[in-house]
């Protein structure tokens, strides 16, 4: 196959990876830098402009789309479906799981466990809101935030109070959701490729800190992880039509909660963590849907 690797850095560990795994395989493989694709919209045949020249046919495109060019991106991804290539995720999953909001709403709508969760927009109302998620300690987060950043803890209803106004005056969306305080500040990656979940890790937050992103300091370790969590993280990529993806998970009193679902899941963490081949799955799969040729996996 001629695979396309849409990524705005080939020297990223997860580019690397893919096109090791890809040319293993016997494929050829090119990294576009996705914020250098222009389109031509209004022809009949589409096409994609690259650099000065027109990109050639590729069988397959493996978007790594960066939160912060998720428009763009997915923009540029869109023009590669309409050109028939096969993408290892669809531009309308991508764009569904960009915003946190709308894939809990989608999840829970499939009847998968999430953590109770509150939005509103009017001050008037966060008196109620507090009260709805079963009040302080509970989890203030930034719905376009990534990497743990603008994710807050909030000890007290005081404080939460305080922390909701401030965000609301600037007019940035925010959700409310219940502290799962048994999961003792660690997470659950599962990655799931296709309809199986290939590779689990434990993210546990540094001392005195909540947050597990390995950004923010926390440690990855291997985990074998319960069929119920294996179930729930296959359901919540399928809800949103991912065919690859990062499921985060918390063990709660209630069953295993997700807390978001990752379209551009990072392999580092995970291959260090689990000794796997990440990477080489991606490519298997990726070989498998393009034979079965443009399976959308488009739900809404
Ligand atoms: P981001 O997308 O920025 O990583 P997350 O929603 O994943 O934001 O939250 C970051 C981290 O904070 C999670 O990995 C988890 O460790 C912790 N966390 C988030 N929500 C909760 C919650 N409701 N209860 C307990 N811990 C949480
Ligand atoms: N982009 C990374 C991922 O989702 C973030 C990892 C992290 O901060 O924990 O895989």
């Amino acid at each position: 196959m001629h695979i396309a690797i849409l990524s705005r850095n080939s020297s990223l560990y997860s580019t690397r990876r893919l096109i090791e795994a890809a040319e293993q395989k016997g494929h050829s493989v090119r990294v576009i830098d996705t914020l250098r694709c222009y389109m031509n919209i209004a022809t009949h045949k589409p096409t994609i402009h690259y650099k000065g020249t027109d990109l050639e046919a590729f069988d397959a495109v493996i978007p790594r789309i960066g939160a912060s060019v998720t428009f763009y991106g997915c923009a540029v991804l869109r023009q590669f479906e309409m050109m028939g290539v096969c993408p290892l995720n669809e531009s309308v999953a991508i764009t569904r799981s960009r915003d946190k909001l709308r894939s809990l709403q989608l999840l829970s709508r499939k009847g998968i466990g999430l953590p109770v969760t509150g939005f509103a927009h009017s001050p008037d109302d966060i008196p109620d809101l507090i009260t709805m998620v079963g009040g302080a300690p509970m989890v203030i987060k930034l719905l376009e935030g990534t990497q743990g950043i603008g994710v807050v803890l909030a000890e007290t209803n005081k404080a939460a109070e305080s922390v909701i106004q401030a965000f609301m005056g600037l007019k940035a969306n925010i959700m409310v959701q219940e502290y799962i305080r048994e999961a003792g500040g660690a997470d659950i990656r599962c990655f799931v490729i296709g309809d199986k979940v290939v590779a689990a890790m434990k993210r546990q937050a540094a001392a005195g800190e909540f947050r597990s992103n390995l950004h923010r300091g926390g440690s990855a370790s291997l985990i074998k992880i319960t069929p119920e969590e294996r179930s729930t993280a296959v359901r919540a990529a399928r809800a949103m039509g991912l065919n690859v993806c990062g499921v985060d998970l918390l063990r709660s009193n209630h069953g295993p909660v997700v807390m978001e679902v990752n379209s551009s899941p990072g392999l580092e963490g995970i291959e260090n963590a689990t000794g796997k081949d990440i990477a080489g799955l991606i490519i298997s799969h990726l070989e498998k849907m393009a034979l079965s040729s443009a399976k959308s996996t488009r739900t809404l």
